[in-house]
């Protein structure tokens, strides 16, 4: 592939193959690109070459080796230490497309120090929408950038939409972040609510899905929540990370987010009970431990 453009085939050098990660690269080796990975982890990458990628020794290896470069890591410090390898074995004629949830602040100066024009393309949906391909993607970065990565994107994404300049992505995923915190919370409290009354909890979850009150938590996560099974999906710990690059965005912005900030402090709370490592859904054991129906601890 002539570098400068994403034609019907990419060389792409992708790092961070975890819970998204891996089936993200796994639907970019099924649409006929190239992937050449790297992960921290023996286990994931011996994934990637079970699904037909090719498994690189270091992050600078997947770097030198690819047209785009896809990174999708935990946190910002993780980003900013691949950013360094990205510009010591990275050229400007390459794309680099972060789709790591991470400060805004630093999706801006990683992009800024980077040899090839960078995307923030942060997405939302979990597990399942990364293996349909269906996530939805919000990507900041110069226009000219956000067109090359478009194809790959959409191999990815369901909803693929260009938010803005460098880091504008890293702020919609953000407020993406303080919605979801809010509306698990809410669920969490409705089920323990209505568990309390001894009502049909899998009719009413039902019912509530059809009105002003359904949204993508009930659809897709009140079962789980009902079975009381916690298994990631999205951790804890993960969430604990955006709230916090939230509430240093939204003092920046002069902004207040009072739901947001209690939101934030529940899943803190959840998180120092030793239950970071489960999915955020888990906020229901923390209602039942308020209410005294239960030990979140
Ligand atoms: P994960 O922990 O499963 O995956 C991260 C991977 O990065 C791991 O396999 C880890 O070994 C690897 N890694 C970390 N540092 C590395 C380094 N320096 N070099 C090479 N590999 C390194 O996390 P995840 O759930 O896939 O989430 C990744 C990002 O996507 C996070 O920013 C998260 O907030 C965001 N996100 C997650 C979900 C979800 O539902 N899991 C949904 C949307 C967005």
């Amino acid at each position: 592939m002539d570098e400068g453009s994403v034609t019907s085939m990419a060389r792409i050098g992708f790092i961070g193959l975890g819970i998204m990660g891996s089936p993200m690269a796994a639907n970019l080796l099924s649409s006929g690109h190239e992937v050449t990975g790297y992960d921290r982890s023996t286990d994931r990458l011996d994934q990637l070459e079970r699904a037909g990628g090719v498994r690189a020794a270091s992050a600078g290896a997947a770097v030198s080796a690819a047209d785009v470069v896809i990174t999708m890591l935990p946190d910002s410090p993780d980003v900013a230490a691949v950013a360094g390898e990205i510009t010591a074995h990275g050229r400007p004629g390459q794309l680099w497309i972060d789709t790591s949830s991470i400060a805004p602040a630093t999706a801006r100066a990683v992009a800024a120090a980077a040899p090839m024009p960078a995307v923030d393309a942060p997405v939302s949906g979990g597990e399942q929408s990364a293996r349909d391909g269906t996530l939805s993607v919000m990507a900041g970065g110069p226009a000219e950038a956000f067109a090359r990565a478009r194809p790959l994107l959409d191999v990815v994404g369901g909803t693929v939409v260009h938010v803005g300049g460098p880091g504008a992505g890293q702020t919609v995923k953000l407020a993406n972040q303080l919605i979801v915190a809010g509306v698990i919370e809410l669920v969490a409290e409705a089920i323990v609510f209505l568990e309390a009354h001894g009502v049909d909890t899998d009719a009413a979850v039902r019912v509530l899905a059809g009105g002003l009150a359904g949204n993508a938590v009930l659809d897709r996560k009140a079962a789980g929540m009902l079975a009381r099974s916690f298994t990631p999906g999205f951790r804890v710990d993960l969430h604990h990370k955006d709230l916090g690059n939230l509430a240093a965005a939204a003092r920046d912005a002069g902004v207040a987010i009072p739901l947001g900030a209690v939101v934030a402090q529940l899943i803190g709370a959840l998180r120092a009970r030793g239950h970071g490592g489960l999915d955020h859904t888990a906020l229901l054991l923390l209602v039942e431990e308020l209410s005294g129906l239960g030990k979140a601890a």
